[in-house]
């Protein structure tokens, strides 16, 4: 059953409410009509994976050079999770281990250590790649490149951190393709280093990585324009053209049912529809899982500003995950195991919710409450300081902590590309790069790691393994804590 129209108006996020000006794409396309003739690509949905995969079929030599590509979204530009998230470029560190390397049984991935480790390095390099588009296209969306601190609050959580460390100081010594690799990745333990770099209270160790931030609905649609603007390629973007469904035709195409505003033939589909995939590919939905998250603008004090204002991003053990903003204060957003560990929040109040339209108060005043309570020397908070602005959107977990991409099993002409498990930014440039490959030569990217790959084994295992969705995990810092909790 579609999802759209929704019977309700979406929550607004600081980034969507920052760029909605005569310069933005909204509405973009919204009364045009459809395309008669039969198109080479559609793609639904323009978040961020759509726009970039648009990006890249659309440069000279890519897949779509000299043909037609369709991009339908059911709303406009980066309104589901892609204009709602918490502004992080970049995903964990080697705490991803824990998720990525736990059996399937247990909501992990069940990666070998070598894998696993892939995965890690590919999050990195795509935050290269991220900025080295940002820079040579001149996207101007706040990109900001620096550290990201990764702040440890219990001596078991710290303890794991350290084991994972050492894990991943082995794996660089052997592993085939990244053997030898230098990072400037540490582990600060001396309590003094602590304090300084973490500025939390409560700190007992933390982690300094590489780590990078962007305005992101202004970065998806930079990339949505120059997709647009394409010379190779004839690109065009419908907003509010929901997508009801699909069918395949005797001649191999596909038409692309988009119910008041037309159909649309075409001979590839992409679905970069993320967290509500279900809707229109049923057979996904026990391996794509929606989850309502939440994020917060606080506005911070002038004890936290200027030459004080935070100078990295943050991932805080069962806390938040956080970036400094150039003009307004912080963005934060809270991993579930914050809200599930001081049971703010039942599992089944966010697992399964594809519903942005609505905030949990609980939720709400964690996110109020959490920089004065938590960072040293904050202080009070006057009028129009603290929380500013509180939203949510929808992230897509995948039963096996993989994102989903490729070419989707039975169904010929029909591609996907979703499931970043709340960290698209980290990888969604990098997949939809080696998805127009795919398109391109109709071999994978040996760039993306094959664990990717949707096949029917791992679509019949995700069954299989019938975890219940509140077994997920959601990252690797939360990991142990929310199954303990439970
Ligand atoms: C609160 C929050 C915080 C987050 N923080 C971070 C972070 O800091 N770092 C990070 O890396 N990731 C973060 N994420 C995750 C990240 O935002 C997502 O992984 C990423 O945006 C997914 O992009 P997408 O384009 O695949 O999906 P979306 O941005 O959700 O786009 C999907 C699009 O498809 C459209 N659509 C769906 N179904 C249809 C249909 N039937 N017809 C037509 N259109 C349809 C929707 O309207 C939507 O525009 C966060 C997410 C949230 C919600």
């Amino acid at each position: 059953m579609p999802c759209f129209p929704q019977p309700y108006t979406s929550t607004v996020s600081h980034w969507q409410q920052t760029n909605r000006g005569s310069t933005s794409l909204w509405d973009h396309g919204r009364d045009a009509a459809l395309p008669m003739e039969v198109v080479d690509y559609v793609i639904v949905g323009a978040g961020a994976t759509g726009t970039a995969l648009a990006y890249y079929l659309s440069r000279p030599g890519g897949a779509a050079a000299g043909k037609k590509v369709v991009i339908l979204d059911a709303k406009d530009v980066a309104s589901g999770a892609s204009g709602r998230n918490g502004g992080h470029v970049v995903g964990q560190s080697w705490q991803l281990l824990t998720p990525l390397m736990a059996p399937l049984e247990e909501g992990g991935a069940g990666l070998s250590a070598e894998d696993a480790l892939d995965v890690i390095m590919f999050e990195q390099s795509n935050m290269d790649l991220v900025e080295n588009l940002v820079r040579s296209e001149r996207i101007d969306a706040d990109f900001w490149r620096g550290s990201r601190v990764e702040v440890l609050v219990t001596p078991e959580g710290a303890a794991g951190n350290l084991r994972n460390y050492e894990l991943m100081q082995r794996l660089l010594k052997t592993h085939p393709k990244h053997q030898g690799r230098v990072l400037d990745w540490e582990v600060v333990t001396d309590p003094a280093a602590v304090r300084k770099l973490s500025r939390t209270r409560g700190a007992v160790q933390a982690n300094r990585i590489p780590g990078a931030s962007w305005h992101p609905h202004k970065g998806v649609t930079a990339f949505l324009r120059l997709a647009l603007a394409s010379e190779t390629a004839d690109v065009r973007f419908y907003s509010w053209a929901p997508v009801a469904g699909f069918s395949s035709n005797a001649d191999g195409t596909v038409t692309v049912d988009c119910a008041a505003r037309g159909n649309v033939r075409t001979r590839n589909v992409i679905f970069a529809t993320n967290a509500y995939t279900q809707h229109v590919l049923p057979e996904l939905k026990d391996i794509l899982v929606p989850v309502q998250s939440h994020s917060a603008l606080v506005t911070s004090p002038a004890t936290y500003a200027g030459p004080r204002a935070l100078q990295t991003t943050f991932g805080v053990e069962a806390g938040p995950y956080l970036i400094q903003t150039p003009d307004s204060g912080v963005v934060l957003g809270p991993y579930p195991s914050a809200l599930f560990g001081r049971r703010l929040l039942k599992p089944e109040q966010v697992y399964g919710i594809d519903d942005d339209s609505f905030v949990q108060p609980a939720a709400k005043q964690w996110l109020a409450d959490y920089c004065r309570d938590s960072f040293v020397g904050w202080g009070q908070e006057t009028d129009g300081e603290g929380l500013t602005k509180c939203w949510t959107g929808v992230i897509c977990h995948s039963v096996d902590y993989l994102p989903i991409v490729g070419a989707v099993p039975g169904r010929p002409g029909v591609w996907i590309a979703a499931g970043y498990n709340g960290r698209g930014m980290a990888l969604i440039h990098s997949v939809t790069r080696g998805l127009a490959h795919q398109l391109k030569t109709g071999e994978w990217d040996a760039r993306v790691p094959r664990s990717f790959e949707v096949t029917g084994a791992r679509i019949q295992r995700a069954r299989e393994c019938a975890l219940h969705p509140l077994d997920y995990p959601v990252t690797g810092l939360e990991y142990r804590t929310m199954k303990s909790k439970m």
